[in-house]
C-alpha cells in the first residue's frame, strides 16, 4: 500500500497519458491546393483544422475553419487562391511529438487558444505530419479516465 490518496493516484495516471496512444490520423492538404479544395477536404474529412504540406510532405502551415471563412468573405475566386496564401505558417505552428504528454498538449491548446496540434516526426527535410491531437482527443481521454476509474 502506497499511502497515496485517490486524487494523487488519479493525478499520476493523467500525467502518464502520451500523444502516441491517443492521436488521430493526419488530414493534410498540399500548399499549392486551392482554398476551395481545402474547404472541400474539411467537409469530406469532417475535421476543423487541416495541416498544410509541401512537395516533400513536410509541414508548412495549418488552416482552420475561421481562416477559410475569412478567405471566403473576401470576394476572391477561391479555386484560384492557393491555400498557402491564407494559412498560418511555420515557424509559428505549435506542434507536438508522439512521446509528448497529453497534459502538456492540453495546456498548449489553452495557452495558444487553438483547437488542435499536428503530431510531427523530425526528418532531414523538415517536420513530417504523422497525426493530430484535438480538443475531441482530450475529451475522449477525460471520459476514458473517469470510466476506467469506476471499474
Ligand atoms: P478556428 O479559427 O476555426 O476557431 P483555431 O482556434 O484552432 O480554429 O485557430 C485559430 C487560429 O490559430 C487560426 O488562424 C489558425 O490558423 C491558427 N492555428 C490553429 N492551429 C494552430 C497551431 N497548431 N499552431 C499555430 N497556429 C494555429
Amino acid at each position: 500500500y502506497t499511502g497515496k490518496t485517490g486524487s494523487e493516484l488519479l493525478t499520476e495516471k493523467i500525467k502518464k497519458y502520451k500523444v502516441q496512444e491517443y492521436h488521430s490520423v493526419p488530414i493534410v492538404v498540399q500548399e499549392s491546393a486551392s482554398v476551395y479544395d481545402a474547404i472541400s477536404t474539411m467537409f469530406l474529412e469532417d475535421v476543423g483544422t487541416l495541416s498544410i504540406i509541401d512537395e516533400n510532405s513536410c509541414l508548412t502551415g495549418v488552416v482552420s475553419r475561421k481562416d477559410l471563412l475569412r478567405a471566403a468573405i473576401g470576394n476572391q475566386d477561391l479555386s484560384a487562391l492557393p491555400v498557402h496564401i491564407i494559412m498560418t505558417r511555420m515557424p509559428n505552428i505549435t506542434v507536438c511529438r508522439k512521446e509528448d504528454f497529453i497534459i502538456d498538449v492540453a495546456k498548449q491548446l489553452i495557452n495558444k487558444q487553438i483547437d488542435g496540434l499536428p503530431v510531427v516526426k523530425d526528418t532531414p527535410n523538415g517536420l513530417e505530419v504523422i497525426g493530430r491531437i484535438t480538443k475531441t482527443t482530450i475529451t475522449k481521454v477525460f471520459v476514458e479516465l473517469i470510466t476506467d476509474n469506476q471499474i
